[in-house]
Formats: structure tokens, C-alpha cells, sequence
């Protein structure tokens, strides 16, 4: 076993392992580590730690428990060893394959961009999985919100979000700009910054994959490729051509595209087969809210996934219950899609149903299935009871004001 000097693993528990197919091989008593996170951090961990111990201990009694062991980073790091992202915490989530992260403040100077992309970068977690559902009762801006049922593949290390940025008036750039100009008769006002934007076939394939999976996995009729191809011919225009590819070189026998239905099927999915279609970014924005239910799962370059997860957690009522989780080949972490909400810190007060509901992709992806429907049937009774928290009860007639830990609670005893 590793030696961890700020950490320390629990005693009792076994580790995760992944297989050489890359699945996962999970004990029945897995040791998962959790970075508690920065400012509301504290209360959302508390509370989403004792909401899935309470559905393990639920589905299962004593025949299945997590053994939790505490890693850190942001904050707490940074006042233990003066690093915000010690080098142990990569190497434990590494090691224990699955960890789930509260929210973790971006530091100010100390050359680190932000603690999340850090470690999505470090562990080489390429697919931001974001899945969009409603529960009954929450206020929604729109008038069918229960319509909505997506899962977002968002591909998490390349685009524009890749860093490649060079400064206006910087040596680098002007550079470029010469080059443009000299090699390929391209003109760039010589004002301009530039950034790279690229967007590689193994990046998309491996994304690809992952959401035809999730789909296979989850009985899931559609995987839909949401692009601006139709722009950007070579980088997002490929993006869609290679998700087909794969689609077809991978998954013949399971996957049908839209051409082919109108074309062999007379407009109907053949039984058994999950249509592969392709959908122009602006365009699915409006599919979102006029049509959502033709639509499963979403496959999507790093930037249009970005506005996208957001535009779609709007629709069924906002991020305080929009889980997400970064995936990778080797590992995977599970967060909360809020930030600090600094002010808030420390009150008891907050929302934490973002990672809770990260905590039932946790369970699903454990394979403790079981474990994560006790938590979404008890968190729909609890918010059907209107036993909510501020940030709903302001929107709600006649709902009782929970804390956070008092909402965790009153989930429990759904349960
Ligand atoms: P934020 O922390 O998400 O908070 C913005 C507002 O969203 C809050 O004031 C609150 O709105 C609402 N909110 C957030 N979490 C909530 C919850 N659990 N329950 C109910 N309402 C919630 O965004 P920010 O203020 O822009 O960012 C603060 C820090 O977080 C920054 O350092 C940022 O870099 C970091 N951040 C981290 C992550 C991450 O770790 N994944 C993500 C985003 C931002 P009301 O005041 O209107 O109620």
C-alpha cells in the first residue's frame, strides 16, 4: 500500500480495481476517498455522506458499506502542507479508482488556473457526464420540465478550453500572426490574441464510446452528436463524423443512424437498436425546450457542452440539483456542479442536492443501483413534502425551511 503522509486510509474496507476491460471490480465494502471542499464544501460533504451511507445501510443492511477516507485539497491542503492540490490526492484517487469532491475555491495567483480542471487534467478525466432530470415539485421556468431526461457527455480536455492562448501583443502571437500571414496567406489583425482550438480523433472516439455505453447500459434509445460542423468544418464538423465512425466501427450491431431509419425503416427504429443522430449546437438549444423528449443522451465538444449543461439544468430548476462526475479510463470523481458559495459558508444552509445526486451516479457506477433508487425516490418524496431548502422554498407556496443538514435528514426518513 502507498504511504500518504496528510492522509489516512481507513483500516477497514478494500480497494476498487479496474479490469483489464476497464470495468470496475467493486468489494462490498469499497474504500472511497472524498475531498470535503471549500466553503459550503463542509456542509454538502456532511450531508450527501450521511444520505449514501443511509441508502447503502438501507438496500443492503450490513452486507454492503463504504469505508470513506479523506483526502484534501483546496483550502484545507493548502493550510495542512501549503499546496492547494497535494501530490497524495491525485495519487489516491489514482489508486482507490472512484472519489467524489465538494466544491473547491480557485486560488487566487500561485499559477493554478482552477483546482478542477487541475485534476480532470491530471487523471486524464475526459468525459464530464452531466445527467438532467427533473423531480416533480421543484419550480422550473418552463411548463413541461418533466420533458427533460438527458445525460451530457461533455469532452473535458480539448477545444478552446485547452489552455492553447497566446496574448495580444505577446511575442508568441505576433509570431503567429507572421506565420499565418507568411505560410498560408492568412491575414489576423495584428491586434488580435489568438487561441488554439483542437480537436483530436482519440479524444472524440473514447467520448464517443463512453455515452454509446452509458446508453447500452441504460436502455436509452438515442446518442445524439451536438456540433457547429457546419462552421467549423475540420474540428467540430469532425467531431461528428468521427462519433459516427466509432458508432459504426464499434457498435454496428447495436446502433442505427437517422439516415438509415428514413432510408431501410420507413422513419422507425428498428427493436433493440439506439439511433445515432447529429444535431447543430444552436439548433439543439432549441430542441432542448421545444422537443426534449426525443432526446437521451448528448455528445458534445468541451465548449458547447459547457453552455449547454447550463441552459438544461435551468430548464428543471437550477444547479442546487444538477450532479456531475468527470470519467476517466482509470478513474473517476464525482462533484458537486456549484461552486463555494463563499457567503454562505459555514451556515448550515445550503442546497446539498447537487451532491447527493452525484452520490447516486457514484452508487450506479459502483453498480449499487439499489443503493442510488432509495436516495431519488426519497429525495422526490422529501421535496414533494415542499421539506426544502432556502434556495427552493423561496420559489415554493407553503414549504417548510429546511437546513442542509435538516434536508439531508428529512431524506433519510424517506427513505
Ligand atoms: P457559486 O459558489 O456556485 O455560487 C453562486 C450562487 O449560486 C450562490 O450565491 C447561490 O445563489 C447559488 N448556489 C450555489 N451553490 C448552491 C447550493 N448548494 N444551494 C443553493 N444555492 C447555491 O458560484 P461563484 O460564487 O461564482 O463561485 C464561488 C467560488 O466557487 C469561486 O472560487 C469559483 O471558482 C468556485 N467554483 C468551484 C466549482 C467547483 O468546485 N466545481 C464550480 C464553480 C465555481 P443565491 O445567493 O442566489 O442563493
Amino acid at each position: 500500500m502507498s504511504e500518504y503522509k496528510l492522509s489516512k486510509p481507513p483500516v477497514v474496507g478494500e480497494k476498487i480495481t479496474v479490469r483489464s476491460d476497464n470495468s470496475l471490480a467493486v468489494p462490498d465494502n469499497p474504500i472511497i476517498p472524498f475531498i470535503e471542499g471549500d466553503g459550503i464544501g463542509a456542509d454538502v460533504t456532511k450531508a450527501a455522506l450521511f444520505v449514501i451511507d443511509s441508502a447503502v445501510k438501507k438496500a443492503y443492511g450490513d452486507k454492503k458499506m463504504i469505508s470513506w477516507f479523506e483526502i484534501f485539497a483546496g483550502e484545507k491542503a493548502y493550510n495542512l502542507c501549503c499546496e492547494w492540490l497535494p501530490a497524495e490526492t491525485l495519487r489516491a484517487i489514482t489508486e482507490y479508482c472512484v472519489a467524489i469532491k465538494g466544491p473547491l475555491t480557485t486560488p487566487v495567483g500561485g499559477g493554478i488556473r482552477s483546482l478542477n480542471v487541475a485534476i480532470r487534467q491530471k487523471l486524464n478525466l475526459y468525459a464530464c457526464v452531466r445527467p438532467i432530470r427533473y423531480f416533480r415539485g421543484v419550480p422550473s421556468p418552463v411548463k413541461e420540465p418533466e420533458k427533460v431526461d438527458v445525460v451530457i457527455f461533455r469532452e473535458n480536455t480539448e477545444d478552446v478550453y485547452s489552455g492553447i492562448e497566446f496574448a495580444q501583443g505577446s511575442d508568441e502571437c505576433v509570431r503567429l500572426i507572421e506565420f499565418l500571414r507568411d505560410s498560408f496567406g492568412i491575414n489576423v489583425l495584428h491586434d488580435s490574441g489568438i487561441g488554439i482550438k483542437p480537436i483530436s480523433k482519440t479524444a472524440t472516439s473514447r467520448l464517443m464510446k463512453m455515452a454509446v455505453l452509458y446508453a447500452k447500459k441504460h436502455g436509452l434509445k438515442s446518442v445524439t452528436l451536438v456540433h457547429k460542423g457546419n462552421i467549423m468544418k475540420f474540428t467540430e464538423g469532425a467531431f461528428k463524423e468521427w462519433g459516427y465512425e466509432l458508432a459504426k466501427s464499434e457498435f454496428d450491431d447495436i446502433t442505427i443512424t437517422e439516415d438509415e431509419v428514413y432510408k431501410d425503416h420507413d422513419g422507425k427504429v428498428p427493436e433493440g437498436k439506439i439511433l445515432i443522430k447529429d444535431r447543430i449546437a444552436d439548433a439543439m438549444f432549441q430542441q432542448l425546450l421545444l422537443r426534449p423528449e426525443e432526446y437521451d443522451v448528448l455528445v458534445m465538444p468541451n465548449l458547447n457542452g459547457d453552455y449547454m449543461s447550463d441552459a438544461a439544468i435551468a430548464q428543471v430548476g437550477g444547479l442546487g440539483l444538477g450532479p456531475g462526475a468527470n470519467i476517466g479510463e482509470k478513474a473517476a470523481v464525482f462533484e458537486a456542479t456549484h461552486g463555494t458559495a463563499p457567503k454562505y459558508a459555514g451556515m448550515d444552509k445550503v442546497n446539498p442536492g447537487s451532491l447527493i445526486l452525484s452520490g447516486v451516479m457514484m452508487l450506479d457506477h459502483l453498480g449499487f443501483n439499489e443503493a442510488a433508487t432509495v436516495i431519488v425516490d426519497a429525495l422526490q418524496k422529501t421535496i414533494l413534502q415542499k421539506r426544502v431548502t432556502y434556495d427552493l422554498e423561496r420559489l415554493m407556496d407553503g414549504a417548510t425551511l429546511l437546513k442542509c443538514s435538516e434536508f439531508a435528514k428529512a431524506i433519510v426518513e424517506n427513505m
